[in-house]
């Protein structure tokens, strides 16, 4: 099955020149869904992996499926002032102004092993607020950092430390 079919380009989104790379036709396939999840589940199940980590929003939707199919937990990052309980949080610079993400103070238990998971990587200014987010506040191994989709030429990967980093698709 060509899972990358359902993965939907859309010009002009959401400013004028940005390609925007749309992975929602492939979640409301169940076969393309199920095929991806079972494709992801394989190639990490020897990590041993506890917790995977999800960033708002559309990094949420893979991350459950995956903890689901790996028997591991979900912890949520999210945008400022959505999680109820004690929060570290993050400022990271967007391309005007800025943004914040937080994580629970209680989200992981020392040394567990983490995968974090988003749908695209993009200049790496997420992901690398999230790396700090977890690095800075708890003692926990990330394994490994995994995107559906990585759009090369925004070079991202380089800005980001140190950490294995697999996508699924290249654009
Ligand atoms: P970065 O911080 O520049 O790497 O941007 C990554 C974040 O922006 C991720 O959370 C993505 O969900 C979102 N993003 C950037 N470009 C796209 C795109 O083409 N499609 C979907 N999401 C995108």
């Amino acid at each position: 099955m060509n899972i990358e079919s359902y993965i939907r380009s859309t010009k002009d989104f959401p400013k004028p020149g940005v390609i925007f790379r749309d992975f929602t036709p492939l979640l409301a396939n169940g076969e393309a869904f199920k095929a991806l999840i079972d494709q992801l589940k394989e190639r990490f199940s020897n990590k041993k992996i506890d917790v995977v980590v999800g960033i708002e929003a559309r990094g949420f939707v893979l991350a459950s499926a995956l903890a689901y199919a790996l028997g591991a937990g979900t912890v949520l990052v999210r945008k400022e002032g959505k999680l109820p309980h004690a929060t570290h949080s993050q400022e990271y610079e967007l391309e005007y102004g800025s943004s914040v993400l937080e994580i629970s103070r209680d989200a992981f238990e020392k040394g567990q092993k983490i995968l974090v998971v988003d749908d695209v990587l993009a200049t790496g200014g997420t992901l690398g607020a999230t790396l700090k987010l977890i690095k800075e506040n708890f003692s926990v191994s990330i394994e490994e950092i995994l995107f559906l989709i990585e759009l090369d030429e925004l070079k991202g990967r380089q800005r980001l430390p140190e950490i294995p980093i697999y996508s699924v698709f290249h654009y």
